[in-house]
């Protein structure tokens, strides 16, 4: 998508502070954090929101929550973390892009993102 930030990132053309990348997903801090430890974990395929997602998206979504289990010790959140994700106007979703808010670091509030 020529348009998506998001896909831009992926691609390097906005810059952003990488945490993890493989063949399938992507995974940086989130510019504006809202707690300790704000990352959003992308698929690298150009999906618009969460109700776009088919059968073929599953190994991707699977490998992002299997991905940050695994690497939770390096992102500082063994304590614990919540992940979300808005979709569409409703959702308040802002970037047409799917991504998951990966929230942790430190005790999180109820009502965040
Ligand atoms: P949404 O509101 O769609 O659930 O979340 C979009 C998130 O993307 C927001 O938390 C926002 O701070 C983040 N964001 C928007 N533009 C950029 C950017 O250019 N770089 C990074 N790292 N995060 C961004
Ligand atoms: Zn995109």
């Amino acid at each position: 998508m020529s348009n998506c930030i998001f896909c831009k990132i992926i691609d390097g053309e906005i810059p952003s502070a990488k945490v993890y990348e493989d063949e399938l997903i992507y995974i940086f801090k989130d510019i504006e954090p809202q707690v300790k430890v704000h990352l959003l974990a992308i698929p690298k395929k150009h999906i618009t929101s969460l109700d776009e997602l088919t059968a073929e998206d599953e190994q991707a979504i699977g490998h992002i929550f299997s991905t940050v289990a695994k690497l939770s010790e390096e992102f500082g959140i063994t304590e614990g973390y919540r992940v979300i994700s808005n979709c569409k106007d409703h959702g308040g979703q802002t970037v047409g892009h799917v991504h998951f808010h990966v929230l942790g670091g430190e005790k999180l509030p109820m009502n965040i993102i």
